[in-house]
């Protein structure tokens, strides 16, 4: 489920860029028993290609080297969005205020002068590290729905907005599919708010097992309420995935006595996919995917409605 990868479990990656290869042997040499993972790269070009290859978690960029300087390595970290967090420390054997303020102004955390002694480098790096780790975490938090674990409804409208324009510029299928238990104000009448919550994790969990590729994202839209984003996804494929979530809700068997439909907590589901217009907006997919909703509640209710059916949508 989104959130649960633990930080602690690897080592944080630490990416050391600088042209000589003797520098980097020392910091191979007293780094190699740090709990990180030290990768090396011998030009600002390499450097760039293994950050964005690794997303470390911190760089070690030495100012000057021929061709692409530290300085350019940096102003193009911090212009990349992907790559901007990943805070840098200068190592540098310039010790002109001028330079110091300029790497600062373009966005490094801290300087190491050459020769530099290892142990305050060290703690240098440790501190940035335990700082990076705290900021991950508050990120993850942000954007994780405190109850069930799976995305919040910030993170789906970010993703939403992104995904959107993504689609339209390449011109591509983007599929939505939103998700309502049905009958849940009965359930939380019959059997309390405490197991209300326990049925909306399960939901959540099932849900999630059908959400299986990497762009993908599966978020509590509110209340009782789920929503998941599929990039690059025809109706069809949408369909499937989503009478797959409808069976996984089924095979829970969570008993609801006051269901009208069956003994069981079931969910109703509406599809909407927009190869997105120029003039067109994300919330019109939201729209589309809600009438769709009614439509499956107003239908009988544990069934899935897709947009391409316009008149179950209405
Ligand atoms: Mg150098």
């Amino acid at each position: 489920m989104q959130g649960s990868q633990d930080a602690h479990f690897n080592p944080p990656i630490v990416l050391a860029i600088d042209d000589v290869p003797a520098n980097l042997d020392v910091l191979v040499e007293h780094l190699h028993r740090e709990a990180i993972e030290l990768t090396v790269a011998l030009s600002g070009e390499e450097g760039l290609e293994l950050a964005d290859a690794l997303r470390p978690d911190l760089i070690l960029l030495d100012v000057m080297m021929p061709g692409m300087d530290g300085f350019e390595v940096c102003r193009r970290l911090k212009a990349n969005p992907e790559l901007a967090d990943i805070p840098v420390l200068f190592l540098t054997a310039v010790n002109e205020e001028i330079e110091i303020e300029r790497g600062f102004a373009l966005g490094a955390v801290d300087f190491v002068h050459k020769p530099f002694s290892i142990p305050i480098l060290k703690a240098r790096m440790n501190n940035h590290l335990a700082l990076k780790r705290k900021s991950d975490q508050l990120a993850r938090l942000a954007r994780t729905d405190g109850l069930t674990g799976v995305a919040n409804r910030r993170h789906f409208d970010e993703a939403l907005d992104s995904e959107w324009l993504r689609a339209r510029r390449h011109a591509r299928p983007l599929s939505l599919i939103l998700v309502d238990v049905d009958h849940f104000k009965r359930y939380n009448d019959h059997y309390g708010h405490a197991e209300g919550d326990v049925c909306l994790k399960r939901v959540a969990g099932a849900l999630d097992t059908c959400i299986r590729r990497p762009g993908d994202v599966l978020a509590r839209f509110g209340g009782e309420e789920f929503v998941a984003l599929l990039p690059d996804t025809p109706e069809e494929a949408a369909v499937a995935i989503a009478e797959h979530m409808r069976d996984a809700v089924c095979q829970l068997q969570i008993d609801h006595a006051d269901s009208s439909a069956c003994r069981h907590v079931t969910i109703s589901i509406g599809i909407a996919t927009h190869v997105p217009l120029t003039d067109a907006r994300a919330i019109d997919l939201v729209a589309a995917a809600d009438q769709c909703l009614y439509g499956a509640k107003r239908g009988g209710r544990n069934r899935v409605v897709a947009g391409q059916d316009e008149e179950n949508c209405r």
